[in-house]
């Protein structure tokens, strides 16, 4: 039975398979959460193979107080005011990340995709509460149901789409519907989707009317680069599919079969294994980002998780171009 009553026996439990690298279902008041500890890079990719999701897009990480949503991203005067008057309930904070150790150690890049901000939420459900504290490390966590499908709101859906995934049962979700998202990467907070906590109730707060960004208005995130950077972008030019490597170029590699290189070479995975490479992805890009102009990219299998891999792929050349 992989449905479990919410004790606190159970929940210490949960605690210990997070910490072990595994995936488990939990309640929140919005809906309930896939959730795996945000600092292990392969339990983060887990979430996308389990969710047959074919694409990497940022996940929301859910910690238990404004304290340690602190220690991982920057607040600025009235994303704190939105946190103090709101948090824990059904609002997400998009802020930078930091750019000390335990945004890094605590939070896989691969949880934000490559981004340098990061989503974050307290969620007010109090097996959510629990778990976080018995657990530690804070969640990253996406709606408990397959890529496409409805999300979650009591657990017998999430047994419909994941029938052995270990689920906390923690009821009916009060809220059922995703959280607000609010930007706070710049002065002013922006509207980045609408959910749950009515955006009248943080307008209150702020003393003033939002401005909505949609998440899909690529004019505006072209118009202001940076600002909304939907999608992560190196600034190296990618070659992909390369079967050799030139002079000027390092290399990301998959595989055991790997070109020579008389550059920086990472392999993503040498055994080649899909799980592992999605989760040195956006390290990798990173590091070779920063020492080379020129990054030529072994092809990597289209299938699993290498679907999600190449999409990405695709578009950090294209945007590179
Ligand atoms: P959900 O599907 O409810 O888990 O929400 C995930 C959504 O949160 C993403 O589709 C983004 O819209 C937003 N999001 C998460 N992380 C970030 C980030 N670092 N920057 C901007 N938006 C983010
Ligand atoms: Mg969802």
């Amino acid at each position: 039975m992989s449905v479990l009553p919410a004790s606190a026996e159970n929940i210490e439990k949960f605690a210990d398979m997070i910490s072990s690298g595994e995936a488990v279902a939990f309640p929140t008041e919005t809906v309930y959460g896939l959730g795996v500890d945000a600092g292990n890079d392969e339990a983060v990719a887990k979430i996308f193979e389990l969710k047959g999701r074919p694409q990497f897009n940022p996940l929301i990480v859910h910690v238990r107080d404004l304290a340690q949503a602190e220690r991982l991203g920057v607040f600025s005067p009235l994303a704190r005011s939105l946190a103090k008057a709101h948090w824990p309930d059904a609002l997400t904070l998009v802020v930078p990340r930091s750019s000390d150790n335990p945004s890094h150690n605590e939070v896989s890049l691969l949880a934000s995709a490559g981004l340098p901000s990061l989503a974050l939420r307290v969620p007010a459900h109090p097996v959510a509460q629990e778990l976080l504290a018995a657990v530690q490390c804070p969640l990253a966590a996406p709606s408990a149901n397959k890529s496409g499908h409805l999300s979650p709101t009591q657990a017998a859906h999430v047994a419909k789409d994941f029938p052995n995934l270990p689920t906390l049962d923690g009821g009916v979700c009060s809220k059922g519907l995703e959280s607000t998202i609010i930007g706070c990467l710049e002065d002013e907070p922006v509207l980045l989707r609408r959910g749950s906590l009515d955006a009248a109730a943080l307008e209150e707060t702020l003393g003033h009317k939002l401005s909505y960004l949609a998440e899909d208005d690529s004019q505006t995130a072209q118009l202001a680069p940076g600002r909304l950077a939907r999608h992560y972008a190196p600034q190296a030019g990618l070659r992909l599919n390369a079967e050799t490597v030139e002079q000027d170029e390092a290399l990301l590699a998959f595989g055991k079969d790997a070109p020579s290189c008389e550059n920086l070479c990472l392999n993503l995975s040498p055994l080649g294994n899909l799980i592992e490479a999605a989760a040195n992805l956006f390290s990798h890009l990173h590091e070779l980002d920063t020492t080379a102009t020129r990054i030529a990219v072994m092809p990597i299998p289209n299938e699993g998780l290498g679907a999600a891999i190449n999409d990405r792929l695709e578009r950090a050349a294209a945007a590179s171009k």
